[in-house]
Formats: C-alpha cells, structure tokens, sequence
C-alpha cells in the first residue's frame, strides 16, 4: 500500500477540504482511493480545482461534487467501472506512468474523473490528449 499511499497523497488528497492526508482519508468502495476527498483549493475566475492534476483533468467546473475515482490497473477498472453507453470516455492523458480519463454519464447528466495507476491507454476509446494540447490550455 505505500506506493498508492504516495500516489494518493499526491495526486487526490492535496488540497483536500476534508484536511491533509491521513486524517481525510478513507478507502473509497470504488477502486483504491480516498472517498472523502472534496477538491479544496479555490483558483479566481476558474473556480475549484484537483490541485494534483494537470491542466484538461482538474477542473470541477459546473460539476461541483465531482469525484476522483483511482483504479489499480485496467483490470480493476474494469471490473469496476467499464466504459459503455453510461460511462463514456471523453478525454484520455498519459500523464507519467498513469491513464486519466474525463467523462460523461449521460443518462444521470454528470461527468467523471478516473486515474488508472496501471493502464492501457490504447484500450480507452476516445480523444487523445496530447502535450500541445496541455500546453495550448490557459
Ligand atoms: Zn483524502
């Protein structure tokens, strides 16, 4: 567990407004994260944002309880959490040695964020993003 306990500390529980990792934490029912992290960190004119997330992934935007769910590898995620007519894939990164997805469940009208520790990009159906892309973002 210490090398997700690294990766959750720094990539969901920073800028936690349930208070700094471990006091906020408790294992989500969904993949291996942190299920009382609440996005704290107040950009103006932006809004809230995942402070551990790269431009494209960490916005909350209008989705003002948007969740961060993180899979082990794409066989959990799988299991868990499967792409389909109600979790589509929008937008996949490669960021490091990690998969991040944003998304839309169309039928309940709300968007998802997953990052999968062990993923397979190439599995993932949908838009690419790439670094000229992170770069052109403001
Ligand atoms: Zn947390």
């Amino acid at each position: 567990m210490e090398n997700f306990e690294t990766v959750i500390k720094g990539l969901q529980c920073v800028g936690c407004a349930s208070g700094d990792y471990p006091t906020c934490f408790a294992q989500s029912s969904i993949g291996i994260g942190c299920k009382n992290h609440v996005a704290g960190t107040m950009v103006s004119s932006i809004g809230r944002i995942f402070l551990g997330l790269p431009k494209g992934f960490n916005r909350l935007g209008e989705c003002d309880n948007l969740k961060l769910f993180i899979f082990e590898n794409q066989a959990q995620h799988i299991e868990q959490c499967s792409y389909d007519k109600w979790n589509v894939p929008v937008w996949k990164y490669q960021y490091g040695n990690y998969v991040l997805v944003r998304g839309f469940m169309p039928r309940l009208n709300k968007g998802f964020l997953h990052i999968i520790l062990d993923g397979q990009i190439g599995e993932i159906k949908c838009y690419e993003v790439t670094e000229s892309d992170i770069d052109a973002m403001d």
